[in-house]
């Protein structure tokens, strides 16, 4: 069944995680709709509740579908073990759980998903964690945030919305040399374009929502393990290096290694704050993994098209998509993703503001709606939705200013595709 490397991605994100079931013999994974297991005895619950033994206790720590959806997310990004849960944010609550503990900080590059930021600005910083902001197109300006709280540096691969594309290997050595872990959130890239591992990242961060589930149907999150950080040092991430009271004095990163950081986010982060994904969700999500390398690569290409095809449209002011020759992050996108970048991409309009609206009230195949990583083609004008409570210069840091429309672009026909955005764009002054 393997080449000579191993299976390859594509068998990967078809087989990865999943064997017939052992109890039917069913092909494609059960969903187990179940909150909790029986113990064989009394001994076998002991070793269970006390980290001995793996097995499912209760949904809410460990499914078996939600197992082999994990199983696979590890293998796609090669990192050592996953954990899932209910959203990306979720995911990202758990990861800094495991790491932070009030008064510390993390530094965050100031290019990521809204609602990331406003994660970090707000909720985060109730809980005595952080946020210190950095420009990923300025490197020196996260060697400079790095002070001895910082415990973590957080970037997006391609960065939503405007086609950033992160210097990961650069900003790893930033996080190697002040000695805490690179968190890459890979959703808009996904493994099949990034790799975030094999450029120094420690852990990857997935909201599922978007192009893994792929089909915009089913909320998750991820966090991924790259088994390569030392938990050891000096006290540094306590959750991992000193004795847990609740498991007999069990040191987790003694114990279990090169995926301690995804146990300990599972059997404190999940098992405390409970944000699990239902088993539901999980098996939706694991079925859009299956055709995700044909999904990404579609998206890619059809992206392309609709790129090149706005560039030459004499209401179109400029175009910001990685994969455009003249971009200003052309040449990262060759060395991170080179088989392609992305679906989500942003363009400015000449008319401004009434033009915004304008082409998102006529478009007929594309939805106007709040979300990327569908099979739809998606559009938003966020100066009038997402971001219209900003003031104008707030809008165009955000890079949401009056004139930007952003694009999920689908896997339907390129054609199909180019022809809806033709016509809007005919009606629109
Ligand atoms: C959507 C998104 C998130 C948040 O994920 P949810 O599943 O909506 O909680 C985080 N990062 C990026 C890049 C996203 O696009």
């Amino acid at each position: 069944m393997t080449g000579e490397q191993g299976p390859g991605f594509s068998t990967l994100a078809v087989h990865a995680g999943a064997q017939p079931d052992p109890a039917t013999g069913a092909r494609a994974t059960p969903i187990y709709q179940t909150t909790s297991f029986v113990f064989d005895d009394v001994d076998h619950a002991a070793s269970l509740f006390g980290l001995q033994a793996f097995g499912n206790i209760y949904t809410r720590i460990t499914n078996p579908t939600t197992a082999v959806l994990e199983e696979r997310i590890a293998a796609l990004e090669g990192g050592t073990a996953a954990v899932a849960a209910a959203s990306g944010h979720a995911a990202q609550l758990l990861i800094f759980h495991t790491l932070l503990k009030p008064g510390d900080e993390f530094i965050a590059s100031r290019k990521l998903y809204g609602g990331s930021i406003n994660q970090f600005n707000h909720s985060f910083k109730s809980f005595g964690w952080d946020v210190v902001w950095a420009d990923p197109d300025d490197i020196a300006s996260f060697e400079a945030a790095v002070t001895p709280r910082t415990k973590a540096i957080f970037i997006e691969s391609l960065a939503n919305p405007g086609g950033v594309v992160t210097d990961i290997e650069a900003i790893a050595k930033v996080a190697k040399r002040a000695g805490v872990p690179l968190i890459v959130d890979n959703t808009l890239a996904t493994p099949y374009l990034c790799r975030p591992f094999e450029h120094g990242a420690d852990i990857v961060v997935h909201s599922m929502t978007k192009f893994l589930g792929g089909h915009g149907n089913s909320m998750g999150g991820a966090i991924v393990d790259g088994g390569n950080f030392d938990w050891s040092r000096e006290g540094r991430y306590p959750m991992l290096s000193e004795p847990r009271p609740e498991y007999g004095g069990m040191v987790l990163h003694e114990t279990f290694g090169n995926f301690a950081f995804a146990i300990a986010a599972r059997v404190l982060g999940l098992r405390d704050l409970g944000p699990a994904i239902s088993p539901m969700n999980a098996f939706l999500i694991l079925t859009g993994i299956e055709t995700l390398p044909l999904r990404m690569q579609r998206h890619s290409d059809n992206a392309m098209a609709v790129a090149e095809w706005l560039s030459g449209h004499d209401k179109v002011a400029w175009v910001s998509y990685a994969g455009l020759a003249g971009d200003r992050y052309h040449q990262l996108q060759q060395k991170y993703m080179p088989k392609g970048a992305g679906a989500v991409m942003t363009f400015g309009l000449k008319g401004g503001y009434d033009a915004g609206v304008s082409v998102v009230s006529n478009v007929e195949l594309f939805s106007h709606l709040a979300n990327i990583g569908d099979t739809r083609s998606l559009i938003i004008h966020p100066a009038s939705t997402t971001h219209r409570q900003l003031a104008d210069a707030q809008k165009i840091a955000a890079g949401a200013g009056p004139d930007v429309v952003r694009l999920s672009v689908g896997i339907e026909d390129a054609e199909d595709i180019i022809a809806d955005l033709d016509q809007a764009l005919a009606k629109t002054a």
